[in-house]
């Protein structure tokens, strides 16, 4: 009671803002105004290669071209720019109520492109210290809500392993993924959507080496921004 009555003086005191502008919002507040509302739209996909999402240069994908196909295609909703940049700013440091927006505008930006509905939804972990610090991993909340939009299971199938090797060499706390080897849900011969929070293609690429090892019918990746 007392916690929700220092909400409500709060509140008339400082009257709630756009995240993005600050500008002021009705009581019960979206959290970005109508101004900011309307910047935050679809990263177009011409100029951008098919599979990996990378900008094209003279109309080819320097990266694509030089390697193996493992993640048949990338996307991301929206650029690193604006409104989407501040609602991937204050995700990474744990508010959960970007996460309805972001999976939104990532499921959209999915259809809009006529791509084929999962048959599961996989979170690209976090790591130790993002997981400790917030109390809970964002990447897997944002995964749920992109699953529940698509009305198909979530499978958390990697965990985070501390990387020892990284720690002697580089002197610096890092970890790596790893499959869980006990699977109740089976991956074989399943189209697998990888969710992140923004396209880091190195990430991505070594997560997908791995769940290639359980032979799924296809793998793409979904993310909120490009970079
Ligand atoms: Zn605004
Ligand atoms: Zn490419």
């Amino acid at each position: 009671m007392a916690c929700s009555f220092k909400h409500c003086l709060l509140n008339a005191l400082f009257p709630p803002q756009c995240l993005h502008c600050e500008d002021k919002l009705p009581r019960i507040p979206p959290l970005l105004c109508s101004t900011c509302l309307e910047q935050l739209s679809l990263a177009p996909i011409h100029q951008r290669c098919w599979t990996c999402f990378a900008e094209l240069e003279k109309g080819r994908c320097e990266r694509c071209i030089h390697r193996p196909v493992v993640i048949r295609r990338q996307l991301a909703a929206t650029e690193n720019i604006g409104p989407a940049a501040t609602l991937l700013h204050n995700f990474s440091q744990g508010q959960r109520e970007c996460i309805a927006p972001m999976a939104a505008l990532m499921v959209y930006q999915w259809l809009e492109q006529k791509m084929l509905l999962p048959d599961l939804v996989i979170p690209l972990p976090v790591s130790f210290g993002n997981k400790y610090k917030h109390g809970f991993d964002g990447n897997f909340l944002l995964a749920s809500e992109v699953a529940r939009l698509f009305s198909v299971p979530v499978v958390r199938a990697f965990h985070s392993r501390f990387d020892l090797s990284h720690f002697l060499i580089q002197g610096e706390f890092r970890s790596r993924y790893c499959l869980k080897s006990r699977r109740k849900e089976p991956l074989a011969d399943r189209t697998l959507l990888l969710i992140a929070p923004f396209l880091e293609d190195a990430r991505l690429r070594s997560a997908g080496e791995l769940l290639q090892n359980h032979f799924p019918a296809q793998l793409c990746v979904l993310c909120f921004t490009a970079y």
